[in-house]
């Protein structure tokens, strides 16, 4: 019986890529990088600006100085 190894193609090039390849899914650390890349440039937008809770920014009544001797 030979063993079906299912061939996985990389996203980028679309070359066949082992499924023992270092850089799986990509088959090669370039393409790795490219959907970095693509991830990076606005694919993957994050467009939610952190809120500045207005958190009190209480340091406390005794902040480190306990040493008064
Ligand atoms: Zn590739």
């Amino acid at each position: 019986m030979a063993k079906r190894i299912p061939k996985v193609r990389c996203p980028i090039c679309q070359n066949p890529v082992a499924s023992s390849a270092p850089d799986f899914p990509f088959c090669s650390e370039r393409c790795r990088t490219i959907d970095l890349g693509k991830w990076a440039s606005g694919q993957y937008v994050v467009s939610s600006p952190l809120r500045d809770t207005n958190q009190d920014f209480d340091p406390g009544p005794d902040s480190g100085n306990s040493d008064d001797e």
